[in-house]
């Protein structure tokens, strides 16, 4: 019995609706975004109901490609509690994104280390 390689092993995603499927190739995965029809309000993810007038008229949608970086920092210290990355702990960036549609979100981004 052999251990799959990178590229067999099965993808999950670390939340149900939050991207396009299938998950790969990745170059092809986008973001999905839920906009509400009575406020137009757009939320990051596939969403029962709007987070800013309670409607549940919301139409689903992959989000753009690219975003704006607003600003970032790199996180150089291990995060306490149940950190699952990898081991010893390896520096990374965390960016704070605007999506041309109008959301923000903060998402691990790649920078020099
Ligand atoms: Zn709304």
């Amino acid at each position: 019995m052999s251990r799959p390689n990178a590229s067999e092993k099965k993808q999950i995603p670390i939340a149900e609706g939050l991207f396009t499927t299938p998950l790969s190739p990745a170059a092809q995965v986008r973001l999905m975004g839920s906009q509400c029809k009575n406020c137009r309000e757009v939320s990051l993810g596939k969403r029962q109901t709007c987070g800013n007038c309670g409607g549940v008229n919301l139409e689903e949608n992959p989000l753009s490609r690219r975003g704006k970086l607003w600003t970032y920092t790199v996180i150089r210290h291990k995060p306490p509690g149940d950190y699952r990355g990898p081991e010893p702990f390896v520096p990374f960036g965390l960016g704070l994104v605007e999506m041309p549609e109008g959301i923000r979100f903060l998402s691990p981004i790649q920078c020099p280390r």
